[in-house]
C-alpha cells in the first residue's frame, strides 16, 4: 500500500477555494452544517467496513476496538452536535449593569474561519474527523491532514471524504513533513493539531507568523497511582485492558505505575490472569491485540527494554517481523530509568516503587505535565489529596481511559500536554470566536452625554455609580464604610416594617 501525496502546487487553490467559500457565507447556515454533519455520520456509517478493514491493516486494530475507540464516538459527537446546534449557535444575552440596563448586549457565535486539523497515527480516523465535527459545527471550512504513517486509513478518507461532504467546504490533503512544511507558509485561522510535542513546537512556530490560534492535543507520561486498600483483581483487568488498547499507543494509555511494594506484589499476583482471561494463552495469537504502526516505533520500544535496568516480570516477547510486543511489566524501575524518560507509547508498563503518597505525588510533579492521570484508592480523602496535589489533563479514577470518551468532558491536556480542550460542546467553542455586540440606542443620549468632555466631577460621580461595584471588604479609602452603610440599611428596613405593621396589620 502506497500513500499519494498531495502535490503542494495543488495547496494554492485549494486554500482559495475554501477561503472563497467561507467568506461568501456557503457554510455558516444552520441547516447546512446539520446536512453535512448527516453526511459525516452516513460516511461512517455506510464505510465502517471499509473504515475497519484499512484501522487493522494499519495497526491490527480489531474491529471492537475500531468502533469504540473511533468510528462510534465520532458518530455520537455528529448526533449531538445536530441535536443541539440551535443551542449552541444562538445568540447569548448577558447580565449587564445599571449603565447598560438601555443597551442590548449578546455574544454571537462567529465561526472562526479556515482550519486546518492535523492528526496522528494512532487513532487516524478519530484524530481527523472528531476535531472536523467542531468545525463543522461551527460553520468553518477545513483542511483535514491524516498521518501519512497510518496510510491505508489516509487512502480511505481521502477516497470517501469527497463523495460525501461539500468538496468547496472541506478538503483532505495527504503528505509528510515537507508537504506540511508548505501548507503551514499560508494563513489559516486556526490550527488544530494532535501529535507529538516536538512537531507541536513547529506548528505554534508556524503559527507566529500569521498570530495563528492554535489548539495543540500532545501526550506524555500519564501515571497510574495503586493505593494499597483497593479490588486488585478489577484493577488489573483494567490496567492490562488499558494498556493492550491499541497495543498502547494511546495518547491517554496508562505510562506507569507508582505503588508500594506490598501493593506492587498484590498487583502482580493477579496480571497474569487477567491477561489470559483477555488473550488467551499465546497473546501474538489473539485476534484481540494490535500491533506496533512500523519497525521504526518497534525498534524505539525494543531499545527501551534493551536499556531497561529493572527487572521485566510478566511478558518481554518480542517479534519484528510481526511488530509485535507482549505487554511487559518490568519492575525496580528507578527515575533516571531509559523507561523513564519519554512517553512510552506502546505496551510497556514499568512500575516504580514507593513508600507513601506523598513521595508518589513528589514524582510525578518532578516531572511534566501528564495528559491523564490514574489513581486507585478507595479512600475519597486520598483521592481529593491526589488530585489538590498534581496537575494533568484529565483523571479517571479507579480505571483508565474513560474520561476521554465523555463527550460531555472536555478533553485536552495542560502545561506540556497540551493546550485547548475539545470534544461535544468543547469542539464547537474551539472553532467559535464568541463576537460581543452591544447596540446603544439613540434615546439614552441624556443619559450617556455625561461621557463627553469638558469632563465634570458630578458627570463622573453618576457614570461610576452607574457602571462600577462597590467592594464588599475594607481598604483603607472606604474603612469599613460599607459595613455600617449595610447596618444602616437593615436599620431602615426595620423600622419601615415596623412603621407597616403598626398602621396596616392589626
Ligand atoms: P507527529 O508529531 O510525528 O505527527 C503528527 C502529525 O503531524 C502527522 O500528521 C504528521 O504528518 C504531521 N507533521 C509532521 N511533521 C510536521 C511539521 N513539521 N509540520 C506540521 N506537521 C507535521 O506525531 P505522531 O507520531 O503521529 O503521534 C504520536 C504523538 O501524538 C504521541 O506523543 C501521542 O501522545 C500524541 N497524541 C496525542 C493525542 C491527544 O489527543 N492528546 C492523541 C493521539 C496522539
Amino acid at each position: 500500500m502506497t500513500l499519494k501525496y498531495t502535490d503542494i502546487s495543488e495547496f494554492p487553490q485549494i486554500i482559495e477555494e475554501l477561503q472563497s467559500s467561507f467568506s461568501n457565507n456557503l457554510t455558516k447556515p444552520l441547516n447546512y452544517r446539520k446536512k453535512q454533519l448527516e453526511q459525516l455520520y452516513n460516511l461512517l456509517d455506510e464505510n465502517e467496513h471499509e473504515f475497519c478493514e484499512a484501522l487493522y491493516n494499519d495497526l491490527h486494530k480489531h474491529k471492537t476496538e475500531s468502533l469504540l475507540g473511533e468510528i462510534n464516538m465520532i458518530k455520537q459527537d455528529c448526533l449531538d452536535a445536530i441535536k443541539h446546534l440551535d443551542e449552541w449557535a444562538s445568540p447569548e444575552y448577558v447580565e449587564v449593569g445599571l449603565a447598560h440596563k438601555l443597551n442590548r448586549c449578546h455574544v454571537r457565535k462567529d465561526p472562526i474561519g479556515l482550519v486546518l486539523i492535523i492528526g496522528a497515527w494512532n487513532y487516524p480516523v478519530n484524530l481527523v474527523l472528531l476535531p472536523l465535527v467542531g468545525a463543522i459545527a461551527a460553520g468553518c471550512t477545513a483542511i483535514i491532514k491524516p498521518s501519512e504513517l497510518a496510510m491505508n486509513t489516509a487512502n480511505t478518507i481521502e477516497a470517501l471524504l469527497p463523495k460525501y461532504l461539500d468538496q468547496k467546504a472541506y478538503k483532505c490533503v495527504n503528505g509528510g513533513e515537507k508537504e506540511m512544511k508548505e501548507l503551514l507558509k499560508y494563513k489559516f485561522d486556526h490550527i488544530f493539531f494532535t501529535g507529538s510535542s516536538a512537531t507541536g513546537k513547529k506548528i505554534m512556530l508556524a503559527a507566529s507568523n500569521y498570530l495563528t490560534p492554535v489548539t495543540l492535543e500532545l501526550g506524555g507520561k500519564s501515571p497510574v497511582i495503586l493505593d494499597e486498600n483497593i479490588n486488585f483483581s478489577v484493577a488489573a483487568k483494567r490496567l492490562i485492558w488499558a494498556k493492550s488498547f491499541n497495543s498502547g499507543q494511546t495518547c491517554v494509555a496508562p505510562d506507569y505505575i507508582l505503588c508500594s511494594k506490598k501493593a506492587q506484589k498484590a498487583l502482580l499476583q493477579e496480571i497474569p490472569k487477567a491477561l489470559k482471561d483477555q488473550f488467551g494463552d499465546d497473546i501474538q495469537k489473539s485476534p484481540d491485540y494490535a500491533r506496533i504502526i512500523n519497525q521504526r516505533h518497534f525498534d524505539r520500544l525494543a531499545k527501551l527494554l534493551e536499556k531497561t535496568k529493572g527487572n521485566i516480570v510478566i511478558g518481554g516477547k518480542i517479534d519484528r517481523g510481526d511488530l509485535f510486543i507482549e505487554p511487559t511489566f518490568v519492575e525496580n524501575v528507578h527515575k533516571n530509568d531509559s523507561l523513564m524518560e519519554e512517553e512510552i507509547f506502546g505496551p510497556i508498563f514499568p512500575i516504580v516503587t514507593v513508600d507513601n503518597i506523598e513521595e508518589a505525588i513528589r514524582f510525578i510533579n518532578e516531572k511534566e505535565c501528564p495528559l491523564s492521570l490514574y489513581p486507585f484508592s478507595n479512600n475519597n480523602n486520598i483521592i481529593k489529596y491526589i488530585l489538590d496535589n498534581t496537575r494533568s489533563g484529565g483523571v479517571t479514577v479507579n480505571d483508565c481511559l474513560i474520561h476521554a470518551s465523555v463527550p460531555t468532558l472536555p478533553f485536552g491536556g495542560t502545561g506540556t500536554s497540551g493546550m485547548g480542550a475539545y470534544h461535544g460542546r468543547k469542539s464547537f467553542d474551539v472553532f467559535t470566536h464568541e463576537r460581543s455586540v452591544l447596540t446603544s440606542p439613540f434615546f439614552s443620549e441624556k443619559l450617556l452625554e455625561r461621557r463627553y468632555a469638558p469632563y465634570k466631577e458630578s458627570n463622573y460621580n453618576i457614570l461610576n455609580w452607574l457602571m462600577f461595584s462597590k467592594p464588599k471588604f475594607a481598604n483603607k479609602r472606604n474603612r469599613g464604610e460599607w459595613k455600617i452603610k449595610n447596618i444602616f440599611g437593615v436599620f431602615c428596613i426595620i423600622i419601615v416594617a415596623y412603621v407597616i405593621k403598626k398602621k396596616f396589620i392589626k
